[in-house]
Parts: structure tokens; C-alpha cells; sequence
């Protein structure tokens, strides 16, 4: 109802607009081969924590990874990195900063001059900053390249699925949200797209006691198992809420976790 037919200005994701090909070229000094979402139904679940452990359990393995950072409004990716220093540009590419083990990775925070500074601009200007990150940058070639999204089903993660060619998204659940519904939304978008669901990963499933070595559901008993059978997708992995993931994020200092949870 009152569609003008312009898709490009629209925010409606409807069938005929879903259908069409948006998909940009990626900058042209880039050869990507597996670009992979991580999206999570609202901010705080651990989202930018498992994509940043994806890229560390993938770089570790050999493959050449890529993070692009399109958690515009809440990008923590370099910090958890130990990132300090600005991404460098020539006369018309963005060069990526590589992390100390080699993780290319590129943020709106590598470009203000003040990380602290707020990012208040509104939808469009977000989301045409995720594609120039995609055009602009110049990745080189990747294996695999983790897309940090922003929270939610809102206006830029519509962007970054329409306009980047994502072979498969990764959904990031905690025990204590509504579980099912942020996966069935999950998986009803991916559908709309067309892109595959790779996979769960439930955060925080569980603490485990230092002491006795006794696991404590701190957030409630997990339903990942049953609601990713439901969904004809599988868990890939359940993280324990551990001071060692978050210490090692606020130091900078990730890529040093002894553990890869993505065997
Ligand atoms: P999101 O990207 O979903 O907003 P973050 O990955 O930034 O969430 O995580 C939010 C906070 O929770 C961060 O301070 C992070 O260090 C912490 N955190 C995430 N996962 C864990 C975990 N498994 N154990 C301990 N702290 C965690």
C-alpha cells in the first residue's frame, strides 16, 4: 500500500523489494570469499564478543579474517583489540588496521578523532557508511569476514543484508531473553533475504565455579537445544559467563584467550 516503486528510498521490506538486487560491488583491491553476520535481537548480549572470538577462532586456523564493524552506534570491536590508532586512507580507499595477530578490521571508531565522540546521525548517513566500508576499504583478500551488525531487525541491518553479499548469519542468544521469538525473527529475515542461518550461540549460558568446578545457570536454564531444533538450525556453541572474556576485551587483549569455543 502507497508504494511509489522507488525501493531505493524505502524502508519497507516487502517481497518485491526483498527480491531485488541491491548487492554492491565490493571495493575493487578486494577479494572476500565468505562474508558471515553475527546479529543478536537487542544490544548487550555478547554480539560484538562472539564476532570478535569467531574472527580469533578462524584467524588461528590460518584463514585470512576480516572484521567490518557495522555496529555503527556501539562499535567495540577495536578496543577489544587493543586498537589506538586511526585507520589510514589514500586519495580514494580506507585501509583497514590489522589487530596484532593480523585481523583486518575496520570501525567508525578508527575514523572519529575522539572515540568517546557520539555517533548522532540518523538512519541513512549509518547505513551508507556500512556500505563504503564494504566499497571503500580495501580488504585485500579474506577467507572469512565477520560482520558485526547492529542490534536488532532496524534500518541498517536491512542495509548491510541487501547490500552486502552475506552467505550466512550467525544468531547471538543469552538464556535469559525471549529466546525463541529472537530466533524465529532471526530466521524470518534471513528467509526474506535469502541468506542462510548458520547457526546459534547462546552467551553467558553458564557460570562455572572456580572453586568446585559446579556449573550455575545464572540467567535461567537454557531452551537453545529445542528452539534450534525448532528452527532446523544448529547450536554452535554455548559460552560461559567468564571474567576472563570481559577482562580481556577491556584490556584490549582478546586475541591472548587460551580457549577457542569454535572448534
Ligand atoms: P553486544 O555486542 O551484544 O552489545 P558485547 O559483546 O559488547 O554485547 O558485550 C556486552 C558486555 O558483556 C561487554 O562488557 C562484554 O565484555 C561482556 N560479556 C559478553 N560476553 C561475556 C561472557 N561470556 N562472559 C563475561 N562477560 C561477557
Amino acid at each position: 500500500m502507497g508504494c511509489t516503486h522507488d525501493c531505493g528510498s524505502c524502508s519497507s521490506s516487502c517481497t518485491s523489494k526483498n527480491n531485488k538486487n541491491f548487492k554492491l560491488e565490493c571495493n575493487k583491491n578486494s577479494k572476500i570469499k565468505k562474508v558471515i553476520g553475527v546479529v543478536s535481537g537487542k544490544g548487550g548480549v555478547g554480539k560484538s564478543t562472539v564476532t570478535s572470538l569467531l574472527a580469533v577462532s578462524k584467524n588461528r586456523k590460518g584463514y585470512k579474517t576480516a572484521i567490518l564493524d557495522a555496529d555503527i552506534t556501539g562499535p567495540s570491536i577495536p578496543k577489544a583489540f587493543g586498537i589506538d590508532h586511526k585507520a589510514a586512507a589514500t586519495e580514494d580507499e580506507l585501509l583497514p588496521v590489522c589487530s596484532p595477530t593480523g585481523i583486518k578490521i575496520m570501525s567508525v571508531n578508527l575514523l572519529l578523532e575522539d572515540e568517546t565522540d557520539p555517533v548522532v546521525w540518523r538512519g541513512p548517513v549509518i547505513s551508507s557508511t556500512v556500505r563504503q566500508f564494504w566499497t571503500d576499504v580495501r580488504w585485500g583478500e579474506i577467507d572469512y569476514m565477520f560482520v558485526d551488525m547492529p542490534p536488532g531487525t532496524g534500518d541498517v541491518a536491512l542495509t548491510v543484508f541487501q547490500s552486502l553479499p552475506i552467505d550466512g548469519i550467525i544468531v547471538v542468544t543469552s538464556p535469559q531473553e525471549l529466546v525463541a521469538m529472537i530466533v524465529e525473527k532471526a530466521v524470518k529475515m534471513a528467509d526474506m533475504m535469502n541468506v542462510p542461518i548458520l547457526g546459534v550461540v547462546e552467551n553467558m549460558s553458564y557460570f562455572q565455579c572456580p572453586e568446585c568446578g559446579k556449573r550455575h545457570n545464572i540467567f535461567g536454564n537454557s531452551r537453545v537445544d529445542e528452539i534450534a531444533e525448532k528452527f532446523k538450525t544448529k547450536v554452535l556453541a554455548k559460552l560461559p559467563i567468564d571474567t576472563n572474556i570481559s577482562a580481556s576485551q577491556d584490556n584490549g587483549a582478546i586475541e591472548n584467550i587460551d580457549k577457542d569455543y569454535f572448534v
